[in-house]
């Protein structure tokens, strides 16, 4: 049945998506590495596109009809698709998601997203527990991703790892998930089937087998989980104007084992406490 629901890749396939992933890890890195309090987030955009285009790659958001960035970036009560822009200065203190991807040459498909707390924020004057609560909205969306790649791993049925994801999120505190932005497939597209939800569903999904490659990315409110679109068309804020993170990894799954493609060491360290070695697609593929 899984075959009709989604499109499974082959390892040599998978190796080509590790060099996606890569150019998403680094360009991410360097975002990372330059937030601070007055860049702008079109700053932030162009440090991104460099970075994949000197690996060889290119933006596949700008394929997105009516989008022209190579990033989101989505800042406090913005929880996704928050549009880079000049006028858009980070402050100190603010919690910012951002959210990118790249495409190889050859039309392979990485996507991932992190949240960053900008540095300089007791300093500013942003309060302490305004401050404490945005770390661990972050912490918590970040740990919700892992659970839900460390589920994957031992998934039967693609719908565990929502379960887990909402399980972390609901037992971590008060917190809102996002309903109608999920994760997805990806592959020769960023998005394909199957849709990955965050939360539990009434069914159970596809089953889980090798080839699957899907992008996992928990959004989280610290309040409500409703959220609007405000008039620029794409920003999704949330409704009672409370901070928000978005956490997101493209994942492989095949015959050895799983791979995070967008992290430098496929996952090891963060799914270590889950007793989970990946296996890199490239070695595998060399077996
Ligand atoms: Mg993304
Ligand atoms: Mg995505």
């Amino acid at each position: 049945m899984a075959r009709e629901e989604y499109t499974l890749k082959t390892i040599a396939e998978m190796v080509r998506m590790c060099e996606a992933g890569e150019m998403v890890a680094a360009a991410l890195d360097q975002v990372r590495a330059a937030v601070r309090p007055g860049i702008t987030t079109l700053e932030l955009d162009a440090i991104a596109e460099a970075e994949i285009v000197r690996r060889g790659g290119h933006s596949n958001f700008k394929k997105v009809p009516g989008y022209s960035h190579t990033i989101c970036a989505s800042i406090n009560d913005e929880v996704v698709h928050g549009i880079p822009s000049a006028n858009r200065l980070l402050q100190a203190g603010d919690i910012v998601s951002i959210d990118c991807g790249a495409e190889t040459s050859d039309g392979w498909n990485g996507d991932a997203a992190i949240t960053v707390i900008v540095p300089g924020g007791a300093d500013a004057g942003v309060e302490a527990s305004v401050l404490k609560r945005r770390e661990q909205t972050s912490a918590v969306c970040e740990g919700s991703l892992w659970a839900g790649i460390a589920a994957l791993a031992g998934a039967k049925k693609l719908n565990e790892v929502g379960v887990a994801i909402e399980k972390f999120i609901y037992t971590s505190g008060r917190y809102g998930i996002l309903e109608d932005y999920i994760g997805h497939g990806i592959g020769r597209s960023m998005h394909e089937d199957p849709p990955v939800f965050n939360y539990k569903t009434r069914f159970s999904g596809p089953s889980v087998e090798p080839g699957l490659c899907v992008a996992i990315e928990p959004m989280i409110t610290a309040g409500s989980p409703k959220v609007k679109v405000l008039d620029d068309d794409w920003t999704v804020s949330s409704k009672d104007g409370s901070d928000a993170s978005h956490w997101e990894h493209s994942v492989a799954v095949h015959d050895a084992g799983i791979w995070v493609l967008t992290s430098w060491d496929g996952g090891a360290a963060n799914l270590a406490p889950f007793g989970i070695v990946p296996v890199d697609p490239r070695t595998s593929a060399k077996d």
